[in-house]
């Protein structure tokens, strides 16, 4: 079960692959030499102390592997368990999983199916437990019992991974924990209730979700899969793409609800209230106001700033990711081994989704330049901008620029960000403008322009055409409205509705610009509440009465959640205590991103209330957040937002980065996106927060700025795994990582990541459809559950002590 003997799968070809920990480079090159002159620098003599150690590089692992040597080597090792103590550093007197230790009788209870729970805490936290634990729910163990229940022993049996020996820290005294201790652990505590509460207030939990019951309907249903798993057969079916079968007439639009209404509150937010009970009572859920929001951030800023709590957190983090280096370095051939077995599935062809992409930027460049000179052969007599006081064809556009079709050239173009773009937010923007030419992103890259998007959907189409084929690649599109007029709406849901740009391959994501600043300039909106009015005024509208806006409801069912959009670099620190109402916001400066971002989630809390009550699907908040600028950003993003987009500042502050851990908050990473604009690949945090266990998955961002090729998913992950000598294994996980974060029906999930994906651990997986070996799902989740019993141990003390 565990231990060290050695996988009797473990072939040559598998040692051939790098170890992942190991530090010299020059592999490829001349193996003799290297060997010799890794001899020169030890004792050739000691051949003891070669062979019994773990760490075998991976040219003793060939040369001792050519020698027969190794498999020698590590059979000794598991029958001699005293000298393997010495050689990871833990004291030998410390009982181990052989040999005859107290801990045999776990090992063996483990064997016969039954988790080890009981050794997750060490045993001297587990002898100073305060004696209200123990008739806790902790120690009533649920899951385990239900799990021993469903999971057939086998199963179990398999999962379990190695991870060398138990230590217990058996020197410490049996007392109560240093109360410093519990004061860390109660304030992680405390943070992770905040966010629960924010949580389940604003309905944005997978299970409060209409979308995620049995008994949703799916309008047009789901491609019927052709792959039948009982006989293990490929059926022959014929799937019509959505934009074929889909019929707005078949769309059921609902009526009106006239038993709630809705009005602004004192924070200007609007809330609902029940129009049959005479004093008008807020009808629904109250979510905390601004001043309480504001108040619950401020606890969260100060625990995370203060020193202790710095570092103790540093400390946690850098034990998982060493923890996560062991179970590599022991389990990985291991893992290798049982994805090999699995049949059909690879990389390829599990499921992924690109869980951050900007629907504007959504094509790469050879794409839209195919598509431009297209336009300009076939029909460059079409009227197309409304410039200078005339209508201009496309012909007469590309006069007025001094171009041809046959001068165009990627190079023309100039819309790829690598070189002039970094810390240079500005110029990004202006990379979305062909040839540097604003009214050429009007004609082929907006929804609302003379054309009304026409060259934008037909482009949009192609796209998810060549999604559709691909089959296993599924897209999240934020798209804008920028809170400018009340008819934005509207005009997009009709452009999406009319255009049939529907597909099982593709969600979408409203995306808001941070843009009041602009506006006020530009004299289009008085104050910030104009543009919270013109967001989420049709929006209340529309679930009241979906007849209203019968377009914007059929779109709606298609839309995940929102997302806050803009360069994170500008300055916004706070410069005052109190913030004034959105109507009284009428300066010429940018109200601050923990503002907007309130006032995002506010209007989503009650807006989600009155869709669950109706049925409707409810919608997340997932914002760009921890690109650059203020971290507090991400500490208003960790009790506001359900999930986020970048998070690259987490690496400095390690408090949050280890809430994000324990929450399991999806964070949607973009490394080439970053390396163009903020932070180099190589400095991308990307791969430690994977090693420690954070909740990631990655995107492209910006395709059309960014990728080389065809599929730009795939680049990415390409790209992230020959830089951070990902495994097969790991690429699967980043892709379930990314199909659990997305915002797809829990329907299609299912037949996406397996039948019981809503559960925890290895009962949640399903190797057939994932391709991630039970092993490395079990590692993950008991290393999580570890640190939620620390962190539930440790806080009782203090509630015990508050009590008394
Ligand atoms: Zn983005």
């Amino acid at each position: 079960m565990n231990g060290f003997d050695i996988d009797n799968s473990m072939k040559q070809s598998q040692l051939e692959m790098p170890y992942p920990n190991e530090g010299e480079g020059g592999q490829h090159q001349n193996t003799h030499e290297f060997a010799t002159s890794y001899d020169a620098e030890e004792d050739p003599n000691d051949v003891d102390n070669h062979s019994i150690s773990t760490h075998f590089s991976y040219h003793d692992g060939k040369s001792l592997l050519e020698q027969g040597i190794k498999k020698l080597a590590l059979d000794h090792l598991h029958s001699n368990n005293a000298s393997v103590d010495s050689n990871l550093g833990m004291k030998s007197q410390f009982p181990s999983y052989f040999g005859n230790s107290p801990l045999d009788a776990a090992a063996s209870v483990a064997a016969a199916g039954i988790p080890r729970h009981e050794r997750r805490l060490s045993l001297s936290a587990q002898q100073a437990e305060p004696e209200v634990l123990i008739s806790s729910p902790m120690s009533q163990k649920p899951s385990s019992s239900s799990s021993a229940q469903i999971l057939d022993v086998e199963r179990i049996k398999s999962a379990q991974y190695k991870m060398g020996l138990i230590a217990d820290d058996g020197q410490h005294s049996y007392d109560s924990p240093s109360l410093e201790l519990v004061e860390l652990y109660s304030s992680v505590s405390d943070c992770r209730e905040l966010r629960e509460k924010y949580q389940t207030l604003s309905l944005q939990k997978h299970h409060q979700n209409p979308k995620n019951r049995p008994d949703w309907k799916i309008y047009p249903p789901p491609p019927k899969p052709s792959y039948n798993a009982a006989n293990k057969t490929v059926v022959k079916v014929s799937n019509l793409p959505d934009s074929k079968s889909f019929d707005i007439n078949e769309c059921e639009i609902p009526g009106l609800d006239e038993d709630v209404d809705f009005r602004l509150n004192s924070d200007e937010v609007y809330v609902l209230y029940d129009t049959k009970t005479e004093d008008k009572k807020q009808a629904g859920n109250v979510f905390p106001t601004l001043r309480e929001y504001y108040i619950d951030m401020e606890k969260i800023i100060s625990v995370s700033s203060d020193g202790p709590a710095k570092s103790f957190a540093f400390r946690r983090l850098q034990y998982l990711e060493a923890r996560w280096n062991l179970y590599s370095l022991l389990n990985e051939y291991h893992e290798t081994a049982v994805s090999k077995k699995n049949p059909h599935r690879d990389f390829y062809n599990v499921r992924k989704v690109d869980t951050h992409v900007h629907h504007s930027a959504c094509m790469n460049q050879k794409h839209l330049l195919r598509f431009i000179k297209h336009k300009l052969r076939h029909s460059k007599d079409e009227k197309v901008i409304f410039r200078d006081e005339k209508i201009l064809t496309l012909e007469e556009v590309f006069q007025s620029l001094k171009l041809s079709g046959y001068d165009l050239s990627i190079d023309t173009l100039d819309m790829h960000a690598h070189k002039d773009t970094f810390h240079r937010f500005d110029k990004f923007n202006l990379k979305y403008n062909p040839i540097g030419e604003s009214r050429l992103r009007e004609i082929f890259l907006k929804t609302d322009n003379y054309i009304d998007g026409k060259y934008l959907a037909e482009i949009t189409t192609e796209v998810i055409s060549d999604l559709e084929n691909s089959k296993y690649q599924n897209c999240e599109y934020r798209i804008s409205i920028y809170g400018r007029s009340p008819d934005e709406w509207d005009k997009l849901a009709a452009w999406v509705v009319d255009n049939k740009l529907i597909s099982h391959n593709v969600r979408w994501l409203i995306q808001i610009p941070r843009l009041y600043d602009v506006y006020k300039k530009t004299g289009i909106v008085e104050n910030f509440f104009d543009i919270c009015k013109s967001i989420f005024l049709p929006l209340f509208e529309v679930t009241q009465n979906p007849q209203s806006h019968p377009k914007l409801h059929i779109f709606l069912q298609r839309v995940v959640g929102f997302d806050s959009v803009d360069d994170e670099s500008k300055v916004d620190r706070r410069f005052q205590k109190k913030y004034p109402k959105p109507t009284l916001w009428d300066s010429t400066q940018n109200p601050p991103y923990s503002y907007q971002l309130y006032y995002l989630y506010a209007n989503i809390a009650s807006l989600n209330w009155w869709r669950a009550k109706r049925g409707f699907n409810t919608l997340v908040l997932r914002p760009h957040c921890g690109e650059a600028g203020d971290p507090e950003h991400l500490i208003s993003a960790y009790l506001l937002a359900q999930g986020i987009n970048h998070g690259i500042l987490l690496r400095k502050i390690p408090f949050v980065q280890y809430l994000f851990y324990l929450d399991q908050i999806g964070i949607a990473m973009s490394p080439l996106s970053n390396n163009a604009l903020f932070l180099t690949y190589d400095k991308n945090p990307f791969q430690y927060y994977f090693k420690r266990g954070l909740n990631v998955s990655l995107s492209t961002d910006d395709p059309l700025q960014f990728s080389y090729t065809r599929e730009p998913l795939i680049e990415e992950y390409s790209v992230a795994a020959q830089i951070y000598k990902l495994s097969n294994v790991d690429m699967c996980e980043l892709a379930k990582n990314s199909v659990m974060q997305s915002g797809w029906e829990a329907q299609i999930k299912r037949h996406w990541i397996g039948k019981h994906f809503e559960k925890e651990g290895i009962e949640g997986n399903d190797l057939e459809k994932t391709n991630v070996p039970d092993i490395r799902v079990n590692y993950r989740y008991e290393t999580l559950k570890t640190e939620l019993e620390l962190v539930k141990h440790f806080s009782s003390f203090a509630s015990l002590s508050a009590s008394k």
